[in-house]
């Protein structure tokens, strides 16, 4: 599944608009293989400029239409499958746990547990917190070194410790490995990461709850807040002065947002950098991993999928930049039309009117926007 699933995906626009249902294409890839969703769910697809993606992908889906499916296994306490001495030390032990995706044991998992770029992007996260960390976007395998530990992370959940200290660090550090990392499970239901769901942006694919909102062994997902939208006032009553950096990393964002829309809706805007979210994103992981805020897990997540939103839109500005651009003065105004809904957060996700190639791929961009921007309204009431 996994590689199927870097196939697709790398044959998707890569637009992150939602238009199919989904909150990303990645999303869209897991939904096309195991045939929930079909190609003319994606609007984009049946553009022009996209035939020859959409070309392979038909190869690929009639040369192996057969979903996979696998069960889920048993839950071990704890997460631990097992724990003993390490072979050649001792006085070392050596584990390996399972981290819950919130699939029940011996229903059907359609895909694996961890989403291979979400897991990436947090798992690069906790270079201050290892001597050595390595994560392969394509296959989802992860591997952390400090002192004499040795911890691999496989997409399908599996943690494997090597030469640690005893039992209790074994769980301490699965307790955090499993904070840092839950954002990245895989929803059974949609096929969408658990960060993808927390933006608000997807809804269950079958039945009326998402399945990942079950995901973790020795923490939880507090399921009524999750689908709250996230405000700052709320962060910083909750977490106080620990807060203050990542909040103030986040209006940063919010403010590149705020000047990129301006800047292509008055035309001053030629070529935009979306600036890196890497900064926040890490500062968050730093404090759900912080054993002191343990408790604010879905809190601290819900802001991370905020993050991802904005940067997001980010990526958004600088395609329509760039589409801008190209586009001769007179058919300007349609496309600014667009973005200005985005502005206000006004935008709808079906324009059934619009039928112009650069508009289409335009609309798609400009709903990166309206996302971020309904969730900074949201953040800021
Ligand atoms: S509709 Fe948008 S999010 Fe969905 S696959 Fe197409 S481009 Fe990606």
């Amino acid at each position: 599944m996994s590689n199927t699933w870097v196939k697709t995906w790398m044959r998707t626009p890569k637009i992150n608009c939602g238009r199919c249902g989904r909150a990303a294409c990645t999303g869209f890839a897991r939904a096309l293989v195991v045939g929930q969703l079909e190609l003319d769910d994606c609007p984009i697809l049946r553009l022009r400029d996209y035939a020859n993606l959409r070309a392979e992908l038909e190869a690929m889906l009639n040369a192996d239409s057969t979903p996979r499916t696998g069960t889920a296994p048993e839950l071990p306490e704890g997460g631990v499958l097992f724990t003993q001495p390490c072979k050649d030390t001792n006085d070392r032990v050596m584990a390996e746990l399972s981290l819950h995706n919130g699939v029940k044991p011996g229903e059907s998992m359609r895909f694996a547990v961890f989403d291979p770029r979400t897991l990436c992007d947090l798992m690069n996260c906790l270079q201050s917190q290892f001597d050595l960390v390595k994560c392969s976007r394509d296959l989802g395998y992860g591997r952390a070194d400090v002192d004499e530990m040795n911890i691999t992370v496989l997409q399908d959940g599996r943690i494997n410790m090597r030469r640690v200290k005893d039992r209790d660090q074994v769980m301490s550090v699965f307790g955090k490995l499993e904070r840092a990392l839950v954002g990245a499970t895989i929803c059974n239901c949609c096929g969408c990461d658990l960060l993808s769901i927390l933006s608000g942006c997807v809804e269950p694919a079958d039945g009326d709850k998402h399945t990942v909102y079950d995901a973790g062994t020795n923490m939880s997902i507090d399921e009524k807040s999750a689908q709250l939208p996230i405000r700052r006032a709320e962060v910083e009553l909750a977490l106080d002065e620990n807060a203050k950096h990542a909040l103030s990393l986040i209006q940063n964002l919010a403010d590149h947002l705020e000047s990129g829309i301006v800047q292509l809706l008055d035309g001053s805007i030629e070529l935009f950098r979306a600036v890196s979210s890497e900064e926040a994103r890490c500062s968050l992981v730093e404090l759900i991993t912080n054993p002191s805020l343990y408790g604010n897990e879905t809190l601290l997540l819900k802001v991370l999928a905020l993050v991802r939103v904005i940067y997001d839109a980010l990526c958004g500005v600088s395609e329509l930049a760039e589409i801008l651009m190209y586009t001769p003065e007179e058919d300007r105004d349609a496309i600014l039309t667009l973005v200005s809904m985005a502005q206000s957060g006004e935008l709808s996700l079906q324009m059934k009117t619009i039928d112009d190639q650069r508009q289409i791929l335009a609309h798609a961009h400009s709903l990166r926007l309206n996302r971020a921007v309904r969730l900074l309204q949201e953040w800021v009431r």
